[in-house]
């Protein structure tokens, strides 16, 4: 016989509890994720949802604890809920007021490389005419610096910007110039496919700092298919360029990132090898996007989405046998997610930031001067679609940039709190608003979710990452770590 009479003997009926704004979705049979505006996530019975719901759910209830305050429900005497529902939301959107961090200079569109699925419509080597000049560089850094952000990072893409390290060196020297008045936390980074790498550029990386990030598709006969060049010596030049750059700069200081052709597809494993016998402690299993070369070479149609996530889950699956191993490594597109949805961190990556991160996350100094709201609107406007061009550096004031019609349109348009679809799921809070990518594949900033390759890869991503995660300890274990270290 219990010793204790029951707890309404001791304490006064409680009132019904009344439900503060969430979404939720079911994950498989027995459980459903629900969120709230601050992201605030649980994975919960589904049983417990319909309880919660129907206002059933007992206080004797696990959840009902973490349902509480986490801020999806609220007694009529609580008095705080709301309140830090709304300070939690402005936390999560505090990051705007400091916009644009990230700053890129196209100094050539120049390239040695011929890739089928490049996303730049790059020009042959010898062509000067697509060459930033110092003029454009100085107009362009007037425009860095009058970014209200503490930070600035430059990188310098291209084409291949190695090919024009001239500008790079001028820019480098005259952002350092300026920041001696400006004081700014300034950043460098150089795009680059390695192939000309120098010691005597390296020399100047190490002396003002600055990262490279290189591009590695996989062993050697896939990445060199992927990325023809004159000598079919692109993967060699580039394991070359890594091992150089690492001597000089040191190991960390260099990353790569891999794109999936169809060739790929099969081939998960020995990409994910390659990236362990370099010593790179993640990946990141990046699909195809929509624009430049990609788009005229049909490399963009040559897999769908379905056989995408096969490729990803499997890959991931892979990674997550290694770690089990005792091997730590990661899956980058992963740990960015689970960031978002395991912590209070935003990483800003700007295809899953909302608003959008055009303009306002990151913006792009083309070559000739013009101003584009991101590499992707770069990219579409070598394709002839100019929608997202928002000025010249030459002639348009930082005014008329950031305050251009089509800029605010497509962030507003875009903005997934509001959009049809995305203002009633679940995974909002993980996912990103990315208007390009809508006006580059439906001509709609807002774009038709259900018919929407980026909606339908992110949900699934985001479904797949949840269920590992509350199906087996060990893969949440691995999931903290991952989501700790963006
Ligand atoms: S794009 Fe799709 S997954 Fe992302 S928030 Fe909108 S509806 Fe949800």
């Amino acid at each position: 016989m219990s010793r204790f009479l029951a707890r309404t003997a001791y304490a006064p009926e409680l009132p019904d509890y009344e439900l503060l704004p969430f979404n939720f979705a079911r994950l498989n049979e027995q459980e459903t994720v629900a969120t709230n505006l601050a992201g605030e996530m649980l994975v919960l019975p589904n049983a417990t949802v319909d309880a919660l719901v129907n206002h059933t759910l007992s206080i004797d209830d696990p959840a009902y604890v973490s349902l509480r305050a986490r801020h999806f429900l609220r007694l009529p005497t609580d008095k705080s809920p709301i309140d830090l529902l709304a300070l939690k939301v402005r936390t999560r959107y505090a990051r705007l007021e400091h916009f644009t961090n990230l700053h890129i200079f196209v100094v050539s569109l120049r390239c040695e490389h011929s890739c089928p699925y490049c996303q730049v419509s790059r020009q042959s080597e010898d062509r000067e005419s697509f060459d930033m000049t110092p003029e454009i560089a100085d107009r362009a850094l007037d425009l860095v610096f009058r970014s209200p952000s503490q930070s600035l990072k430059i990188e310098f893409q291209g084409g291949e910007p190695l090919l024009n390290f001239e500008m790079i060196k001028y820019v480098v020297e005259q952002a350092k110039a300026r920041n001696l008045v400006a004081r700014r936390d300034l950043a460098f980074v150089i795009a680059t496919n390695l192939a000309p790498i120098t010691q005597e550029m390296l020399e100047f990386c190490r002396e003002h700092d600055i990262l490279i990030s290189t591009s590695l598709d996989g062993p050697a006969d896939l990445h060199n298919k992927n990325r023809p060049r004159p000598g079919k010596d692109s993967w060699e030049r580039a394991i070359n360029g890594i091992t150089l750059a690492r001597q000089t700069l040191g190991v960390d200081r260099v990353s790569a990132l891999m794109t999936t052709t169809q060739s790929s597809l099969p081939r998960v494993k020995d990409i994910i090898d390659i990236y362990l016998e370099l010593g790179f402690t993640s990946i990141f299993l990046r699909p195809l996007s929509p624009y430049g070369f990609a788009l005229k070479t049909k490399s963009f149609a040559a897999y769908n989405t379905d056989r995408w996530l096969d490729f990803y889950k499997s890959g991931l699956d892979y990674i997550l046998e290694i770690n089990r191993a005792g091997i730590a490594f990661a899956e980058d597109y992963a740990s960015l997610i689970l960031t978002k949805m395991l912590t209070s961190n935003d990483p800003g990556y700007v295809d899953l930031t909302n608003p959008a991160g055009i303009a306002i996350g990151a913006i792009v100094f083309n070559y000739d001067g013009g101003v584009f709201a991101s590499d992707e609107s770069r990219m579409l406007a070598e394709m002839g679609d100019n929608t997202l061009r928002l000025g010249d550096v030459q002639t348009s004031s930082y005014e008329d940039i950031y305050l251009s019609d089509t800029l605010l349109e497509a962030l507003e348009s875009s903005f997934t709190l509001s959009v049809p679809m995305c203002s009633d799921c679940a995974f909002e809070p993980f996912c990103g608003a990315d208007p390009v990518y809508h006006h580059a594949t439906m001509k709609d900033f807002t774009g038709r979710k259900p018919e929407s390759e980026f909606c339908r890869r992110n949900m699934a991503i985001f479904k797949h990452l949840l269920r590992l995660m509350s199906s087996d300890k060990t893969t949440a274990a691995i999931f903290q770590r991952w989501a700790n270290r963006c």
